[in-house]
């Protein structure tokens, strides 16, 4: 495992649409685990795959609810519900802003055997998913900001 390099706003990498995993392979295994590892060296409880070069439609969560979660070709199925709050991103260091995102979503995708899963969060969760998964679609927080970016001196959160 080791921990990669976090690509920040600016690149374009960040801005391009990703590709759906068609297959397994250990080249992306070890993807997985190093965006696990880059995620807690970073303390972000989420991190997409584009964030760290790679145009695949992977993202890792980690809540801290003792429950890690790897998404492979996620897409959300249901969402209800509202909550506005603070939001930052491992893209963009220091920085954080408010954003409005659904209270809860369903989302389906597979996880790392590629068997299929249904995945429901409230609250952070679903907040970290809907930012992780804009991610793959080239979408940054900032783009959804209500009044603008602030500087922040708490450590990043996703
Ligand atoms: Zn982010």
């Amino acid at each position: 495992m080791a921990i990669r390099n976090i690509r920040v706003d600016g690149d374009d990498i960040l801005r391009k649409t990703c590709k759906e995993v068609k297959e397994m392979t250990p080249r992306i295994e070890t993807l997985i685990d190093d965006m696990f590892e880059t995620m807690y060296d970073a303390n972000g409880v989420g991190l997409a795959a584009p964030q760290v070069g790679i145009l695949k439609r992977i993202v890792v969560i980690d809540v801290m609810d003792g429950n890690p979660l790897c998404l492979i070709n996620p897409v959300i199925v249901s969402e209800d519900g509202e909550q506005t709050g603070e939001e930052g991103c491992l893209s963009l260091p220091g920085l954080s802003g408010e954003v409005t995102r659904p209270n809860h979503v369903v989302c389906k995708a597979l996880d790392r055997d590629m068997n299929e899963i249904v995945v429901e969060g409230e609250e952070l969760l679903a907040r970290a998913i809907c930012h992780e998964l804009d991610h793959l679609d080239g979408v940054l927080y900032k783009d959804l900001v209500i009044d603008g970016l602030h500087r922040n001196d708490l450590p990043e959160e996703d």
